[in-house]
């Protein structure tokens, strides 16, 4: 760390201490928003301010199991920032979630949504609860009286809602239902990622993988590779990476490796990825597909390919397994897929990362676009989804870009930087109540 910087220094880990925490990607996240912080000499007061949850809620959530017996579960929502307009962020159902977790993902959607210079602020929410033990009605009532318990901070002027680990459009249509009959009108607008039928937008379902073809495409434009023939391997075959996959083909990239959490096949000369679709919408394994070599999901980050796309998990780019990564452009479908200690790594070996909070940025971006839309109660045809996704995705890219570029540091520090900039300067313009 070579510049001066205003911000305290025992509220700075000093680069090497980015290796620390490596299993805990919220940890890495506030590490890289640390030295971006340090690296735009934030105010020292402004750090402290962003560096803190605006609310954190806590509720207990009862409800009835089908047997009649009474439960109590926990819930949380964390508005972490709404600075530049409403909270965004999803809402997760699983027993992995905790305060500190739900804290840090509401900051990191802050960073995402500022990156992209959508006017939201960040957040996230979740229930403590396994739902593959629960009926679809004890889901129904737990999400009921969630969304009526935390009732106050939601709106589509203060709080807004999205699907994530283990929530859907379904879950979204019941928090919808129960905000309207409490506001009785209906209000669209309270949550995104809805049904089509019932408000949401098209286009929503593919915009996140949508969004890393266009700033993959972007990366090749800038290193001067060419588009035609890139090989590209894709970790996760879900939402994300099988939209990434095929949009990739439709640019003429060859496709050459593709996995889900049963492992990988792959082809050299490109699979068949419409066969391989196929077979993936029948519900079947990848494990299970036949015409193509098999290799595992930890082979299939270091292959021979020009780009990889993690679009599965976090952490899966480690300080263990970057220094063996072939591919000259990482997009990162998936958020938090590669460790701080890997980043350091894959700069020195001139690997161009595209970072998460870009690079699957088009799904809020076009969550953004759902809200628009139930506000202006006017819906706009997929084109016309598309081609304002691909306007913001390409400036975005280019933002970014140009900040790593001015100050010779990395993509993902530049985003970093572009984001908090963009989030601290509505606080100076603002100023403080206090
Ligand atoms: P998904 O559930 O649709 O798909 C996940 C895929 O990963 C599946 O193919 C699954 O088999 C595979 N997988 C699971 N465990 C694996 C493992 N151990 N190794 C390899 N593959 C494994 O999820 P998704 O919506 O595509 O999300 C993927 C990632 O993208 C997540 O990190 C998510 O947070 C992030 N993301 C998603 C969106 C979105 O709009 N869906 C937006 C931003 C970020």
């Amino acid at each position: 760390m070579t510049s001066p910087t205003n911000v305290p220094q025992n509220l700075i880990r000093p680069d090497k201490d980015m290796f620390l925490g490596e299993e805990n990607p919220f940890e890495s996240m506030m590490s890289r928003f640390d030295f971006a912080a340090q690296k735009l000499s934030l105010d020292p007061g402004l750090y402290k301010v962003l560096r803190s949850p605006e609310k954190q809620i806590i509720v207990s959530v009862p409800f009835l199991r089908d047997s009649g017996e009474v439960e109590v579960y926990t819930g949380y929502r964390v508005l972490y920032n709404t600075s530049r307009g409403p909270a965004k962020g999803g809402i997760r159902f699983d027993l992995n979630v905790t305060l500190d977790e739900v804290k840090a993902l509401a900051a990191w959607m802050t960073w995402k949504c500022a990156v992209v210079n959508i006017p939201f602020g960040g957040a996230k929410g979740g229930v403590v609860c396994d739902p593959s033990q629960l009926s679809n009605a004890e889901l129904e009532r737990i999400t009921r009286r969630y969304t009526a318990t935390i009732i106050e901070v939601l709106g589509p002027d203060s709080d807004v809602p999205a699907p994530d680990v283990n929530t859907n459009e379904r879950v979204m249509a019941w928090i919808m239902d129960t905000y309207s009959m409490h506001k009785r009108h209906t209000v669209t607008a309270v949550v995104t990622g809805k049904p089509v039928s019932m408000g949401g937008s098209l286009g929503r379902r593919e915009a996140t993988g949508r969004g890393c073809m266009i700033v993959t495409r972007e990366a090749l434009k800038r290193l001067r590779l060419p588009i035609q023939g890139t090989r590209v391997a894709v970790q996760g075959f879900g939402n994300v990476g099988s939209v990434a996959a095929q949009l990739m083909e439709q640019q003429g990239m060859k496709i050459v490796a593709v996995s889900d959490k049963s492992g990988a096949v792959y082809n050299p000369d490109g699979l068949k990825l419409r066969d391989v679709m196929q077979h993936s919408r029948q519900h079947r394994l990848l494990s299970e597909y036949r015409d193509a070599e098999h290799i595992t999901n930890a082979e299939l980050l270091t292959i021979d390919c020009d780009v990889l796309v993690p679009a599965a998990l976090e952490n899966v780019i480690t300080s263990q397994n970057a220094a063996r990564i072939k591919a000259r452009i990482i997009c990162e479908g998936a958020n938090g897929p590669t460790t701080a200690g890997a980043d350091r790594i894959l700069e020195e070996n001139g690997v161009f990362v595209i970072p998460d909070i870009l690079a699957n940025a088009g799904g809020v971006t076009v969550s953004y676009f759902e809200w628009v839309q139930n506000r202006a109660g006017y819906f706009w045809d997929e084109p016309t989804v598309n081609q304002r996704l691909e306007r913001i995705m390409v400036e975005s890219f280019a933002e970014v870009a140009g900040m790593s570029g001015r100050f010779g540091l990395n993509m993902r520090i530049g985003a970093y930087m572009q984001a908090i900039e963009r989030v601290a300067a509505v606080h100076r313009l603002r100023g403080m109540y206090a």
